[in-house]
């Protein structure tokens, strides 16, 4: 036993000093990915009856296994969506899984779910949303969608029994994120793709809802609409849809996985009028709002609604005599039982910082990318494919076809320079390939930029 416990305190300090190295080096290391034979023959078996041992096993970790990562907060990384944790949030994430919480009931994680509700309230007052209105952290923009998607198909086949009988229809477009379509099959709905990429008006769903057969529009229940596309930032027509949703008494659900945070940012936070109309909205703190792997977050106009559609019931909580065991149980409004209190790390660094760095760590990812747009500018091999929207840029490179955009990401990330990945962008009945950043880290600085976009010139 002696040996075992000093092996344990060596893992633990091998462990600190680790996390402390990673989340003060503000340039860590471009991992690139390397195929699973090749990670076999450098690590081995790892998993055996005696174990390998902390010391064999973290050494596998640092010098293989982390290396064929890529770090998401890399400040040059501006591919996908990326994520800038703070420091703070990330030590309470090691708190958060050291205090062993079930966070389903309150009767068990009431602690930590008070923190987390403050976290949530924070963000419920960010959208505008009437008294009332409330959400839970989930495991991410997917797991929002779903859980918010399921309690407005509940909602309408509870209005009238024949809606039990029928296949439910969403409408959203093109510019949705992918999650909207996949979460749709999984609650085997119909979607309507509205074809555009641009910003979806209330005229154009009224237009497309006009035009739907009878049968077809009986089976309408939910309209989504996007607070910052993926792809390229752009935020629907939000007043002009929920004027539609409220005429025609349909869902009104806004995806704000990544644009979310944008709320919190006075330059832009108008752009998301009528955000406060909605049913259900999802925001990603592991995105825009320095959260870690993973936490994402689902708010609802009316949570009781959702409590309908995802209380599992647990009759044994009933057996607690406790006063305090009764409270808000994070369960009943989305579709995961037992969970981290993952909206912790979130709430620590909010109270740690303030709201007002979070404004400007936010406001500085938009300043980057209106930046980035003047650079462009002034380049004349480079040309804004749109104006910067939130924290995306989309631009090309004059002359240059698909390929030359994938070598050059290719070449980049090989010399672990930058991750920087090309996209495509819908204009009429054509895709064409081009480049995009999206800003998350306020760390990226303009000179990382430049140097960037001197690797297309
Ligand atoms: C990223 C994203 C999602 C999916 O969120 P995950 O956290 O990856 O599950 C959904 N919608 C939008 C708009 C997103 O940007």
């Amino acid at each position: 036993m002696h040996n075992i416990d000093i092996d344990l305190v060596e893992m633990t300090l091998d462990v600190m000093k680790y996390a402390i190295g990673r989340i003060t080096n503000t340039n860590p290391e471009l991992g690139i990915p390397k195929k699973e034979e090749e990670l076999k023959k450098l690590v081995g078996e790892t998993i055996t009856p005696e174990g390998i041992g902390g010391e064999q096993a973290f050494k596998l970790w640092r010098e293989v296994l982390v290396k064929a990562t890529v770090p998401i907060d890399h400040p040059r990384h501006l591919a996908f969506v990326p994520a800038s944790p703070t420091r703070a949030a990330v030590m309470f994430d090691l708190v958060t899984s050291a205090s062993s919480i079930h966070g389903a009931y309150w009767m068990e994680g009431a602690g930590g779910i008070f923190a987390e509700n403050q976290a949530m309230e924070w963000l419920v007052s960010l959208t505008g949303m009437p008294q009332g209105a409330f959400g839970v952290f989930t495991s991410g923009g997917t797991a929002a969608n779903l859980s918010a998607m399921v309690t407005a198909r509940e909602y309408w086949r509870s209005l009238d029994s024949t809606n039990a009988q029928r296949k439910g229809l969403m409408i959203t477009s093109i510019g949705a994120h992918s999650s909207i379509k996949a979460m749709a099959r999984v609650i085997d709905t119909d979607i309507l793709l509205i074809d555009t990429e641009d910003i979806l008006s209330g005229d154009r769903l009224a237009e497309v809802i006009n035009e739907l057969p009878n049968e077809e529009r009986e089976r309408l229940f939910a309209v989504v609409a996007t607070g910052g596309t993926t792809n390229a930032g752009i935020i629907d027509d939000l007043n002009g849809i929920a004027k539609v949703c409220g005429k025609e008494h349909i869902w009104f659900h806004v995806d704000a996985a990544y644009g979310g945070g944008a709320l919190a940012a006075d330059s832009v936070r108008h752009l998301f009028n009528g955000i406060e109309h909605a049913d259900s909205v999802t925001i990603d703190p592991h995105k825009w709002l320095f959260s870690p792997y993973d936490c994402g977050a689902v708010i609802y106009r009316n949570p009781e609604l959702a409590k309908k559609a995802h209380s599992q019931e647990g009759s044994y909580l009933d057996i607690f005599k406790d006063e305090g065991a009764h409270g808000f149980n994070p369960s009943d409004y989305q579709i995961q039982l037992t969970r981290r209190v993952r909206g912790l790390p979130l709430w620590f660094s909010l109270a740690m910082h303030g709201t007002d760095r979070y404004k400007q760590a936010i406001e500085r990812g938009i300043e980057l990318a209106q930046i980035a747009g003047k650079m462009i500018e002034s380049h004349p091999e480079l040309e804004l494919v749109r104006d910067p929207s939130l924290s995306c840029v989309l631009f090309r490179r004059k002359g240059w076809t698909p390929e030359d955009y994938t070598h050059w990401t290719y070449t980049n990330h090989q010399e672990g320079f930058a991750l920087v990945t090309p996209t495509k962008w819908k204009q009429g009945a054509t895709y064409e390939t081009v480049s995009r950043f999206c800003f998350i880290n306020p760390d990226t600085t303009e000179a990382d930029i430049e140097a960037i976009l001197k690797t297309m010139l």
